[in-house]
């Protein structure tokens, strides 16, 4: 209800306060109305008292009056003759004297003689000398007409009853006014009597419900009573009045109300209020003060509290030295440690490691806020160490990443190098903008050339040869990260040292990732061919064999090469079931050259990966067996790098079975003449890098020359790859290369083609270089 501690605390004593007063008040209230009712109870008591007292006082000395009458000789004569003037003047006499307000004579035949004509109706005198016949005592009150009387009688006789003088006092305002100035305290003074239809008061006035007065009557011995009616409480007594008539009843009500009893408290309670009303006030507003000190310092804590959640500096000043003060202390020393904390995290967050190097999250940031302002000139770069494995297991690993953190640093140095950061085991990444005067490229190759300087880890020396891969900031932050990698990746596959991350030949990876299956789907529909390359002889100038190339007619993107699919299904493990289809495919169509009369050794390309797996090699050599000597595998030497045991047991085994063994892609990467040695091979393939520059570069030439006498020293044929002109061609001869294969010669063609060219070729016998 009360979102704030100041507030319910404030609330909180205030009503506490109030409620205790309420109490006190209730408490002195009802003691004082207690006190008054009691007062007032005695004094009605002592009232009735009185009016007894005067009642029977009055009785008396009328009775006496009434006797003292109706023994005089006199008038008992004036009665007896009947003489009017003397019995009324007799008693006009008496009225005066006892001061009554009427004296009449009521005779036993019941006619009236003085007093007020109309007092008595017609046939009540009657009944009311029956009632002065009857009664022992004949007073008492009486209803005549619609007032009340007090009767007071005594017969007259003359010798013998002849009537009763009878004494009448109205109990009017007046009596009631003389009875109530008697009393101590001002109550009011009134008589009812009983009619059939209930209590009645008199013309007078005055009244009482019926039945609270049948009530009072109940009790024992008359005790005032609490009389609660519309206007007020009021303590009333009830005092029966002996009647005339005993089938008649009157009461004397005196009551007093409670209002007027407890008027002189009233300015007690006044004050008693306006004190409490005070101390309220006050009340309040000490508790909000004090509640306010309270939780002022509290505010402040919850405040801080929120600033630290935002991150903001969330310091509390200490102002005291209790509860409250320790803990604004303690909660400074933890938002201390929550930063010393937060800094620690955050540093390992943007930090790797093992080098020390800003991480990924950390070029992102960087990245991020390069792009909010894109410079069209701008690039993400991750530069990649080659062979980090096999030096890292040279040099161990402390060390390896020794080399990563220097290479690291030498980034952080180039100039126009911005957020340099270590981005996989090998790779390094950071932004670079390329000069008015220079392209991204030719800034890159410069930057490798700083690089690769040779480096001091360990006391050793040790040379790195260093790829790196470029992708345009326009790509969006994590995106570019990502590119420059897979540029990265492009550049280490294609043997380049730089390399501009190339759309066109990384395709669409999302569809990539369907690719495998529908190759899968592809080689049973009969999508995937063989394309033929022709491998020319060049001293016999004619064709010797022929390479076999996949290529895969899709039925969506149309032919693709195998650059597009073979590296992933290396990656995903189905190139196993593609190179097992190859394999058929080439020794089917090789028996259709046979056929056709062409005796050609075909060679099929086996991967890495393929090389390593022994059950591979129990089909391969099942299916040389049907082939009769005419297939030669075309390996890569990182193949054997890789897994060298296993790899050179199974191409022992392949030569042992016949197969001609091909030492593929030779000059890229890492040509490790102690590898070489222990190949069991037929021939040696030159790559095409290197022989398309065997022309123009003085150093291709010089690795050409030197690899084809090498290769020749170790018995291996070699073939030339990637020849596209006639001069390369003859240089190529001349250096004593043994075969070409290349454009020149032919593209790989369908087996159908492939077959013309043959027939042709045997017929022309072309002549190259
Ligand atoms: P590779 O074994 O080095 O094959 C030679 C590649 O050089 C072929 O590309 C061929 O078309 C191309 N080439 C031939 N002569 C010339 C030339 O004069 N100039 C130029 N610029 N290129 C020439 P292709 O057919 O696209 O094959 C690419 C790679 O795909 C092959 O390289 C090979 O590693 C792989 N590959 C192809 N077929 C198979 C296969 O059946 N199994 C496996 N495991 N790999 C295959
Ligand atoms: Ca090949
Ligand atoms: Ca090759």
């Amino acid at each position: 209800m009360f979102r704030k501690l100041r507030t319910k605390l404030t609330v909180l004593y205030a009503a506490l306060f109030g409620v205790t007063l309420l109490l006190v008040s209730m408490a002195v209230w009802g003691a004082i109305s207690q006190a008054a009712q009691r007062q007032v109870r005695g004094e009605l008591t002592a009232s009735g008292t009185v009016f007894d007292r005067l009642w029977s006082m009055r009785s008396e000395r009328l009775r006496e009056g009434a006797a003292l009458l109706s023994r005089d000789f006199g008038f008992r004569e004036a009665v007896a003759t009947g003489d009017q003037a003397t019995i009324v003047s007799a008693m006009e006499n008496l009225r005066h004297r006892f001061e009554v307000d009427q004296v009449f004579i009521i005779g036993v035949d019941g006619k009236v003689t003085g007093g007020d004509t109309g007092l008595l109706k017609a046939g009540e005198a009657g009944r009311l000398a029956a009632a002065f016949n009857s009664a022992d005592d004949p007073g008492g009150v009486a209803v005549l007409g619609r007032a009340s009387y007090q009767l007071i009688s005594a017969p007259v006789l003359s010798p013998d009853l002849v009537g009763w003088v009878v004494f009448a006092v109205r109990l009017d305002g007046r009596e009631m006014g003389s009875l109530e100035r008697l009393s101590a305290i001002p109550l009011e003074a009134a008589v009812l009597h009983r009619d059939p239809a209930g209590w009645r008061a008199n013309a007078e006035g005055g009244s009482a419900p019926g039945e609270f007065i049948d009530r009072a009557l109940k009790q024992k011995s008359p005790d005032p009573m609490v009389l609660d009616e519309g206007g007020g409480a009021s303590i009333a007594l009830v005092k029966p009045l002996q009647t005339l008539m005993p089938q008649e009843a009157a009461v004397l009500v005196l009551r007093y109300p409670l209002a007027r009893a407890l008027a002189p408290y009233r300015p007690l309670l006044a004050v008693v209020a306006l004190t409490g009303l005070g101390g309220l006030l006050m009340m309040t507003w000490g508790s909000w003060v004090l509640a306010r000190g309270v939780t002022r310092p509290i505010s402040a804590l919850d405040e801080a509290a929120h600033r630290l959640q935002r991150g903001e500096d969330a310091y509390v000043e200490v102002k005291t030295q209790d509860e409250i003060g320790r803990l604004a202390e303690s909660f400074n020393t933890m938002v201390t440690a929550i930063r010393d904390r937060e800094r620690r995290i955050t540093h390992l967050a943007m930090h790797d490691e093992e080098t020390g190097l800003p991480n990924r999250l950390a070029l992102e940031q960087v990245v991020d806020s390069l792009t909010l302002q894109p410079r069209a000139r701008s690039y993400v770069a991750a530069v990649g160490v080659q062979r980090f494995d096999d030096m890292r297991g040279a040099v161990g690993y402390a060390f390896a990443a020794q080399v990563v953190r220097k290479i690291g640093n030498r980034v952080g140095a180039l100039p126009g190098a911005l957020g340099v950061a270590r981005l996989a085991t090998d790779v390094v990444g950071f932004t670079l903008t390329a000069p008015d005067d220079a392209t991204a490229e030719e800034m890159a190759v410069a930057f490798l050339g700083r690089l690769e300087q040779p480096l001091k880890v360990g006391g050793d020396t040790i040379d790195v040869v260093l790829n790196l891969g470029l992708a345009p900031l326009s790509e969006g932050a994590r995106s570019a990260i990502d590119l420059a990698n897979i540029a990265l990746d492009q550049a280490r596959t294609g043997r380049r040292r730089v390399a501009i991350f190339d759309a066109e030949a990384y395709g669409d990876p999302s569809s990539n990732l369907s690719l495998m299956s529908s190759m899968l789907r592809g080689l049973d529909a009969g999508e995937l061919e063989l394309h033929y390359q022709p491998k020319y002889d060049l001293r016999r100038r004619e064709v010797a064999g022929a390479e076999a190339l996949v290529r895969w007619r899709h039925p969506v993107r149309g032919m693709l090469a195998p650059d597009l699919f073979i590296p992933m299904a290396e990656e995903t493990g189905h190139i196993r079931t593609l190179t097992e289809w190859v394999v058929r495919r080439a020794i089917a169509d090789r028996r259709a050259m046979a056929a056709a009369g062409h005796d050609v050794r075909v060679s099929v390309n086996i991967s890495g990966r393929t090389l390593g797996e022994r059950d591979f090699a129990d089909f391969a050599l099942a299916q040389a067996a049907t082939a009769r000597g005419g297939l030669c595998f075309e390996i890569t030497e990182t193949a054997v790098i890789e897994n060298p045991e296993l790899a050179l047991e199974m191409l022992d085994a392949f030569a042992e079975a016949g197969i001609a063994i091909s030492i593929d892609d030779f000059g890229t990467g890492l040509s490790s003449l102690a590898y070489l040695k222990r190949i069991r091979g037929d021939e040696l393939k030159i790559d095409k890098s290197i022989v398309q520059g065997v022309t123009e570069s003085q150093r291709d030439a010089l690795i050409v020359r030197s690899t084809i006498d090498l290769a020749h020293s170790l018995g291996l044929k070699v073939v030339a790859e990637g020849v596209e002109t006639n001069a390369c061609c003859a240089l190529l001869s001349a250096m004593g290369c043994d075969q070409a294969q290349g454009y020149l010669i032919a593209k790989p063609l369908p087996l159908k083609d492939f077959l013309t060219f043959l027939g042709e070729d045997a017929v022309s016998r072309r002549h190259y270089g």
